[in-house]
């Protein structure tokens, strides 16, 4: 702990963390070793990580990457990050994100920008570009992160890292700000699958507070993985699975460099004992509008409890309520912020609620469908995870649907709820980090991070 609180000093101009409290961390460490030398044996006790800023905790501000959030104290712990306080774990501090977690490149932070390790003048992706620069920069061996369209996958690609959002409703959302509820998911953020399975089974589980919690028992990840290993050969781990391409994952504007590294880690897949079939996904262009329709739709509800009342900002001077409100938003959200709140409240608006948030929504079942229909034809399906590398800061910040138009193939395994994962395949451009995305059905993390384990 010490050594890493050092690091995150040496390195603060990278701007991934907006909250340390070295004492506190110092004291979770000491406690920590009581617990082992008590005796207590589990893998995460006494291990540092950080945390993305759209989880509450008691201890440390949370901002969710936002001014309107600025002096905001939650009184109580979000149910991940109080699971992994319950088992051991250290907690370095706050890891900046886009505001609300809504970006691609982690430039909508209200507080600074994030750069990627690998070069400084590029972006770490987003919205989790803080999670993703500390542990890529080694400031941290992993940390938390959430993913509504792609923001664990994406950010994990472009910094060479793995990450794995699991199945919506495997982690609790009971203390996760939340951005559009019916896509938010957390997960891990480290340098392998191992460590991913590791901190996934103490992430997540049934909580009772969060609605759509799905009841299941606790899963061990870590054994799942080893598991789905069982009866294979050690030169042919994967034989018998078939992964699924789908051709709309290789399109024509695919950058070359993505696809010569996707191409590789495929035949490496191949090495390993599993079959390539190809496969359809028809609606994959769709999942943009769709996503965009949804999650703002979504966005603009959530985000109507920050009014200056409840919660962290309020403006100065006023003339009456309706003005607080006015004033208290105006200065408190960012432009990407209110420009999601304005299309949220348009498609939810009457006389376009049909038009757009109910045909979007139709669209969404199609999409979760062609899924089940490739899934009779392979057990796990693999793409790219962004059809470019990471790109330098400020291109593409003046153009949100350019950068809408990049989420391409993770927000289709967003919308319909399915686990997904990066697992870095080799560099492309600029010897820029260049992630393999790997989707499963509902709840085959186990055959997931099988995968990713063989890969690494
Ligand atoms: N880039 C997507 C967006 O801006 C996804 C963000 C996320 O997964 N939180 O909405």
């Amino acid at each position: 702990t010490k050594h890493l609180l050092a690091r995150v000093t040496a390195h603060e101009a990278l701007g991934a963390f907006l909250h340390t409290d070295p004492e506190a961390s110092l004291a979770a460490a000491t406690a920590a070793d009581s617990r082992r030398a008590a005796g207590e044996t589990g893998a995460l006790i006494g291990v540092p990580l950080a945390h993305k800023d759209i989880f509450v905790t008691r201890d440390m501000p949370t901002t969710a990457g936002s001014k309107i959030l600025a002096d905001y104290r939650s009184p109580f712990n979000a149910t991940v990050i109080q699971r992994l306080i319950d088992a051991g774990t250290v907690s370095l501090g706050k890891l900046n994100c886009d505001e609300f977690a809504m970006g691609s490149a982690n430039e909508n932070s209200a507080f600074k920008p994030v750069n990627n390790p690998w070069d400084a003048g590029r972006v770490p992706g987003g919205s989790s570009g803080g999670s993703a620069t500390a542990v890529a920069a080694r400031l941290v061996p992993a940390s938390t992160g959430t993913d509504t369209g792609g923001s664990i996958r994406q950010p994990a690609s472009f910094t060479g890292i793995t990450g794995i959002k699991p199945t919506y409703g495997v982690c609790s959302r009971y203390g996760m700000i939340a951005f559009a509820s019916s896509l938010d998911q957390a997960g891990p953020m480290a340098r392998s699958a191992e460590d991913c399975a590791l901190l996934l089974s103490a992430m997540s589980g049934f909580d009772e507070r969060d609605a759509t919690s799905v009841q299941r028992p606790p899963q061990d990840f870590h054994a799942q993985m080893l598991q789905a290993r069982e009866g294979a050969s050690a030169a042919q781990p994967l034989k018998g699975l078939r992964i699924g391409l789908p051709r709309e994952f290789f399109p024509e504007g695919l950058a070359g460099d993505v696809n010569a590294a996707v191409r590789a880690g495929l035949q490496e897949l191949e090495k390993l004992g599993a079959t390539l079939v190809d496969v359809s996904l028809p609606r994959t262009q769709l999942a943009i509008p769709v996503y965009y329709i949804i999650a703002p739709a979504e966005a603009s509800s959530n985000l109507s409890r920050f009014d200056g009342v409840k919660f962290g900002h309020r403006a100065a001077q006023y003339d009456d309520l309706l003005d607080m409100y006015k004033k208290t938003r105006a200065e408190g959200f960012g432009d990407e912020v209110k420009r999601r709140i304005m299309v949220g409240t348009y498609v939810l608006s009457e006389g376009y609620y049909d038009a757009y948030y109910l045909q979007a929504q139709k669209l969404r079942r199609m999409i979760a469908d062609d899924f089940q229909q490739c899934f009779t034809q392979c057990d796990l399906i693999a793409g790219p995870v962004a059809p470019t590398v990471a790109w330098k800061h400020g291109e593409g910040k003046d153009d949100p649907v350019k950068a809408y138009l990049a989420d391409i193939f993770t927000l289709p395994g967003s919308l319909a709820g399915l686990p997904g994962m990066s697992v870095p395949v080799g560099f492309g451009d600029g010897g820029m980090p260049v992630g393999l995305q790997l989707l499963g059905n509902y709840f085959k993390e186990g055959q997931l991070l099988h995968a990713a384990h063989a890969l690494q």
